[in-house]
């Protein structure tokens, strides 16, 4: 057919987690955590499914979790955020995502998107009518230029979209590189559409700093963020965006015709969640960057060559040495059929300019588990 999205096969995420289900395979390819999950949360959510509400809440979202955001924001970023006109909680951070740019482009607006990105970007661009302008991420430190920012900023544009930290590549963008695209976004009188959901995995005490707390930025960013992530949930899909009310209004009303609500009860047990003490919040990136050292490691040992990774719970390693002709999705099934392993080729992340040789693990692991994967690969390598 000639629907938008017809050119569209199944997402990378879903045909790697089939492939290593019928392989009976290490699932380290699509990214999601292997615990249950923190069991604090998920008590205030069982208690709040039987003895709580348990029809529509308030499309903006349940007030306790909107207020939760606001003082979310003011703990860790020092943002002063009013939770009535400023926050909306939506099913994920993908129906954050596809709100923004539903709600604030026009059909031929351009849109300005760092390669490698999340593949739901580009798909959710294109139904939005909006026209993509690509800056390539250049591995192995995945960096940019101020000409790559002028060859894709022009007077279209209407947002840029932003992943960080970035899946799959792992990075942290520096001070220097926010406050490059900061100056362009006004230059250019634009907005910023501002994917966080990593904003608590960084590692080697790096702290996550929000496009929005920069100057000049607080009332052109919208920032989003997920319970997927921070809580080690990725099955609940409750994410939140938060942003001056002259950007919230239209994207509430694409959120009022996508989904409307979320279920309340796992708002309430996101909004326990997010009043966490600090310690929460330290442990889960302290976890994180100790399995990604002990992936890391498992990864160098047997040859592969791994890039460093910042944030995320990504790590993502160069597989040049093993020929494969240069093609990450024939090593990526290879490694799942023969090796027992699974990751996700990182080509997948792009439409132009790709790299061939870089395959994504995710180390959102069971030790046990991470350390029976290399012993896996190591029979192979
Ligand atoms: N953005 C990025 C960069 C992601 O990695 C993910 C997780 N798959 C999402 C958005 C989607 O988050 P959610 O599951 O909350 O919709
Ligand atoms: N965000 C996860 C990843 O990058 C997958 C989410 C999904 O499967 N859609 O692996």
């Amino acid at each position: 057919g000639n629907a938008i999205l017809s050119g569209y096969g199944t997402t990378i995420f879903e045909v790697m987690s089939r492939l290593a289900d019928e392989h009976g395979a290490i699932n380290l390819g699509q990214g999601f955590p292997d615990e249950r999950g923190p069991a604090d949360v998920l008590d205030v959510a069982a208690n709040a499914l039987l003895t709580g509400w348990n029809q529509y809440p308030s499309m903006m979202g349940t007030p306790d979790l909107r207020q939760a955001l606001a003082n979310h924001a003011k703990r860790f970023y020092d943002l002063e955020v009013d939770w009535k006109t400023e926050t909306m909680v939506t099913s994920g951070a993908t129906e954050a995502l596809t709100a923004c740019l539903l709600g604030l482009i026009n059909p031929g607006d351009e849109v300005v998107l760092f390669q490698p990105m999340y593949d739901s970007y580009l798909p959710i661009v294109r139904l939005a009518g909006g026209v993509p302008r690509f800056v390539s991420l250049k591995a192995p430190d995945w960096s940019f230029t101020r000409a790559d920012l002028e060859a894709a900023f022009s007077p279209r544009t209407k947002l840029v979209l932003i992943n960080d930290p970035l899946n799959p590549a792992a990075k942290v963008f520096s001070r220097p590189e926010l406050e490059l695209i900061a100056e362009f976004v006004q230059r250019f009188d634009t907005l910023a559409v501002c994917d966080e959901v990593y904003e608590h995995l960084v590692f080697d005490g790096r702290r996550h700093i929000p496009l929005m707390t920069l100057p000049g930025m607080r009332d052109r960013c919208l920032k989003i963020g997920s319970a997927g992530k921070t809580f080690s949930l990725t099955g609940w899909k409750v994410g939140y965006v938060t942003a001056a009310p002259h950007l919230l209004q239209p994207v509430a009303k694409a959120h009022q015709f996508l989904t409307f609500t979320t279920p309340p009860n796992l708002q309430t047990a996101v909004a326990f969640g997010l009043n966490k003490d600090d310690a929460y919040f330290a442990d889960l990136a302290g976890g994180l960057q100790a399995k990604r050292d002990r992936l890391a490691a498992g990864l160098t040992a047997v040859g592969f060559e791994v890039q460093p990774s910042a944030g995320t719970y990504f790590v993502v390693a160069d597989i040049g040495r093993f020929g494969f002709d240069g093609d990450d999705q024939a090593f990526c099934r290879w490694l799942t059929a023969e090796a027992g392993v699974t990751a996700i080729p990182v080509s997948a992340f792009f439409v132009e300019n790709a790299p061939t040789t870089c395959v994504r693990f995710c180390f959102s692991k069971k030790n046990e588990i991470l350390d029976t994967a290399i012993e896996r690969l190591s029979k192979r390598f």
